[in-house]
């Protein structure tokens, strides 16, 4: 395995994103076995609906975008 400086964090499937409503940072618990999800997580500050989308890039990083459920 190259070790090139690079984090290797798949076995630690965790991103932080931030609330859109209340700016607070939340861990979310990333399923990297699919390409691309998107769902609903409740902010576990002020418990508002934040639409969670979760793509994988061409490295196999995953993106996580937190958008306001409103917010088309
Ligand atoms: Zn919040």
């Amino acid at each position: 395995m190259a070790s090139d400086g690079k984090h290797t964090d798949s076995m630690l499937p965790f991103e932080s994103i931030q609330c859109p409503y209340c700016g607070e940072p939340i861990d979310l618990f990333i399923d990297d076995s699919v390409d691309h999800q998107d769902y609903v997580e409740d902010c576990q500050v002020c418990c508002r609906p934040i639409n969670v989308s979760v793509t994988a890039d061409e490295d196999g990083e995953m993106r996580v975008v937190a958008r306001a459920e409103n917010d088309a």
